[in-house]
């Protein structure tokens, strides 16, 4: 399975922001946003070099996809989708990332970072409705309960992610029980309730260019 392999906090680093791609790191002062906040690179300390309008649509884009950790052939076809499906091409496009099934599996705690909880997907750590499925680009549906088999619920990586996720708050369109290693994905996630730092509207322009 092709993935990115970039390092992590470089990503966040290039982005200008926190995308918490590396789980309890991103909370402790080890963050390296927090470290060194600008872009990575020989040139990466020459604050004020300013994007052109295509590079300003580039950025949001990448950032979207780093976020989700979804690489360009996916999020091209995501984005497809988002703009077949009724309603606004934007909000879509950020629903079925959330609905993926290691984003869904990390809100629910089942890994600290979005990668680990992918990883616990692909070695067949979850089910959906009961049935395994080690997809991570597998779409969960409202009302889909998401559970950890008995095996990825004993690791202790798994535990203390729950953990670590349950003390930080859960969103509003997950519920969890933690004891069991179960949630339901509630709903689609509304808008509001996403990051405010995603700009999905420079997506649909860089994409209708
Ligand atoms: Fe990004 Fe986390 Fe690394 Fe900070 S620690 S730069 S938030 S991946």
């Amino acid at each position: 399975m092709a993935r990115n392999l970039d390092p992590k906090c470089r990503q966040c680093r290039r982005e200008g922001e926190k995308l918490f791609l590396k789980g309890e790191k991103c909370f402790s002062d080890k963050c390296a946003v927090e470290r060194r906040s600008y872009a990575p690179g020989q040139h990466g300390q020459k604050s004020g070099a300013r994007l052109s309008d295509y590079g300003v649509h580039l950025r949001a884009k990448q950032k979207i996809r780093r976020v989700y950790g979804v690489l360009e052939g996916q999020f091209r076809r995501t984005f497809k989708e988002a703009e077949r499906r009724k309603g606004q091409t934007g909000e879509n496009l950020l629903q079925l990332l959330e609905a993926r099934l290691d984003s869904v599996a990390y809100r629910m705690g089942f890994g600290a970072s979005r990668n680990e909880a992918r990883q616990v997907v692909r070695h067949n750590g979850v089910l959906v409705n009961g049935r395994r499925v080690n997809i991570p680009s597998y779409t969960v549906r409202p009302g889909d309960v998401v559970s950890l088999t008995g095996k990825a619920r004993a690791h202790l990586r798994v535990k203390a992610a729950l953990e670590a996720a349950g003390s930080r708050g859960l969103p509003e369109w997950i519920a969890v029980d933690a004891k069991e290693g179960k949630g339901t994905f509630k709903a689609m996630p509304q808008r509001a309730e996403l990051s405010p730092t995603l700009n999905e509207g420079l997506v649909i322009e860089l994409y209708s260019r």
